[in-house]
């Protein structure tokens, strides 16, 4: 009997090779964290990007305010690490950030009486240093290196490009008043708050809508503004030692004007000069968002009296308006992204309210489009 072959072992195809996208130009518009790890990502991936910040310097809303007396942290006071991502990006700028020991964040009435115990200090209150906006110019740096980033560069539309319909062209306004076209790209990503990236895309000039799967869920999403006061007190110095008024360093508060305050003094690496910050509630700073600042400074003052006792006259007084600064009603999914129009939206306001929610939206949104 001829000797039977074995049949032959089916042939397994190989896995197709995955093939990296070819390298596209991205436009990012923001950046704030969520800008900023959006387009450090797609750089990494190869892609050509550019990003476009109206303020001088990048951050957003993590933004930090020099002053003779010491800086103030505008906008974020700390955050919170609960993300592995978030974690392991952390872990390449070693030492920048610093856990703030705030003894655990009190709730105050009105008269600045404790009115409920103090949780147990449970998650680190990490701050960056020399100040909050130390991060994003930190991880800033690939992008600014990569002559990638234009600052004080506001995008005013967006249209299809004129000489390549298939892309984007933006149309921008610079600090002094200059206009310019930036064109070419192949897909734009707005890592703004919800309502100025709605507004951008209900801005083109031909009337017809962008990506209109992006305009409803951008008009679901709900933002409060915040007005900020700063004070400084260069007549108490050590706080904690010599000081103007209570023991603790940050608090949230039941007081109607006032929600958070908090000791600017007592954070790591920071000018021992006795300065607060104090953020108005959403409610009263919706009431009160077109107010002169003036007088805005001067109520928060009184409330700031109200709940710590401090009656000093400062040094410095400064009232800092944020249009959209905390999302009341997140969109529910980590970004947006419209495939056939390419464009794509992130924020913190896609899935929260914090620092990391604005990275890990803005990581998500870069990993959808590499
Ligand atoms: C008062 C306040 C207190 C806060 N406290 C905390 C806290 O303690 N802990 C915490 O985790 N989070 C806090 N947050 C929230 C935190 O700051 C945000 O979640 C985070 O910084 C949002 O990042 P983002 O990149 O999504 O948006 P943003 O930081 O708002 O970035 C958007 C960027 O887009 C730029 N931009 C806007 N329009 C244009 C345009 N047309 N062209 C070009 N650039 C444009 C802006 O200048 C900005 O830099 C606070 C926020 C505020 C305002």
């Amino acid at each position: 009997m001829p000797a039977r072959t074995p049949p032959a072992a089916p042939r397994r195809r190989p896995a197709p090779a995955r093939t990296p996208a070819p390298p596209r130009h991205l436009a990012v518009v923001g950046a704030g964290i969520a800008g900023v790890a959006c387009a450090r990502t797609l750089l990494q991936a190869g892609h050509r990007v550019t990003v476009f910040e109206e303020e001088p310097a990048v951050g957003g809303r993590m933004a930090t305010r020099e002053t003779p007396f010491g800086s103030f942290d505008l906008g974020a006071q700390y955050f919170t690490v609960r993300d592995a991502r978030f974690a392991r990006a952390l872990e390449t700028v070693p030492g920048l950030c610093r856990p703030w020991s705030v003894n655990s964040v009190r709730v105050l009435d009105a008269a600045g009486r404790v009115v409920a115990a103090s949780p147990a200090p449970g998650e680190a209150h990490w701050v960056a240093r020399p100040g909050m906006a130390s991060l994003a110019e930190t991880w800033a740096q690939p992008l600014a290196a990569a002559q990638c980033l234009h600052t004080r560069t506001r995008v005013a539309g967006l249209e299809r490009d004129r000489l390549d319909p298939g892309r984007w062209e933006l149309h921008t306004l610079a600090d002094d008043g200059a206009q310019q076209v930036f064109a070419g790209f192949d897909a734009v990503l707005l890592a703004l708050p919800a309502e100025p990236a709605r507004r951008l895309l209900a801005s083109s000039a031909s009337g017809a809508p962008l990506a209109p799967d992006l305009a409803q869920p951008l008009a679901q999403v709900e933002m409060a503004p915040c007005w900020t006061l700063l004070l400084a007190f260069p007549q108490a110095v050590r706080p904690g030692l010599t000081t103007l008024g209570p023991q603790w360093n940050a608090a949230r508060s039941t007081h109607h004007r006032i929600a958070w305050l908090a000791r600017e003094s007592s954070k790591p690496a920071r000018s021992q000069i006795e300065r607060w910050t104090v953020q108005a509630s959403p409610q009263w700073s919706a009431e009160h968002l077109q107010d002169d600042p003036a007088r805005v400074r001067a109520k928060l003052r009184k409330a700031f009296s109200e709940v710590t006792g401090i009656r000093a006259e400062p040094a410095l007084a400064e009232a800092v308006r944020w249009h959209h600064a905390r999302t009341l009603q997140p969109l529910g999914r980590s970004h947006l992204w419209d495939a056939h129009a390419r464009i794509g939206a992130c924020g913190d306001w896609c899935v929260g309210h914090r620092v990391e929610d604005a990275f890990v939206s803005g990581l998500e949104l870069a990993l959808a489009v590499a």
